[in-house]
C-alpha cells in the first residue's frame, strides 16, 4: 500500500476537509471538483483538485487526465453551452498562485465587462489593468498641461 500524500495544514487536501463556502460537485478516485455558486445557483468558480497533496501535475498518477475530463465535464454542466470561461493553474507566487503547494485548476465563467476576480491569472490582469488605467490618466493630464512647469508638477519632478 502506498503512503497517502497529505499536508495537515493544506486547505486543499481531501483528507483535511478544510474547504468551505462551496460544495463537492463530483469526485473520482483521485480527484474532486469543488464549486462555489451565487445565491441563484449560478457558478461563480470551480476548483478541480487532486485529493492528495501534489505540488504540480508532474507527480499525479498517469491517468489523471481521464479523471480531470470527467470533472471538467461536470463543471461545464453548471454553465450554459456557450458560456465563456477560463480554466487555468498558476505555478508560483509571481505567476498568481496563492494556495501554495497543492496543484489545482480553477474554472471561472466570464462575461463581457465582468471585473477580474483577483485570483490567479485574474489577479495579474487586475494589476495590469490598474497600471494601464493609471498610465492613461497621467497621459491625459500631461496632454492637457500647457507648460513645462505644469508638466513637471504633474509628474512630481
Ligand atoms: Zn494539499
Amino acid at each position: 500500500m502506498s503512503q497517502v500524500r497529505n499536508d495537515p495544514k493544506c486547505p486543499l487536501c481531501w483528507a483535511n476537509g478544510k474547504l468551505a463556502g462551496g460544495r463537492v460537485l463530483a469526485e473520482t478516485g483521485d480527484m474532486f471538483a469543488y464549486v462555489f455558486t451565487d445565491e441563484a445557483g449560478g457558478l461563480k468558480y470551480a476548483l478541480i483538485i487532486p485529493k492528495e497533496h501534489h505540488a504540480d501535475m508532474a507527480s499525479l498518477p498517469y491517468y489523471w487526465g481521464d479523471e480531470f475530463g470527467v470533472l471538467y465535464t461536470a463543471v461545464l454542466s453548471l454553465m450554459s453551452d456557450q458560456q465563456p470561461h477560463n480554466g487555468y493553474w498558476n505555478a508560483g507566487y509571481v505567476a498568481g498562485q496563492r494556495v501554495m503547494g497543492h496543484w489545482h485548476v480553477r474554472v471561472e465563467p466570464r462575461q463581457a465587462g465582468q471585473p477580474a476576480s483577483d485570483m490567479g491569472l485574474n489577479l495579474l490582469l487586475t494589476k495590469y489593468n490598474t497600471v494601464t488605467e493609471r498610465l492613461a490618466r497621467i497621459a491625459e493630464q500631461c496632454s492637457d498641461a500647457a507648460t513645462t512647469a505644469e508638466l513637471r508638477k504633474l509628474l512630481a519632478l
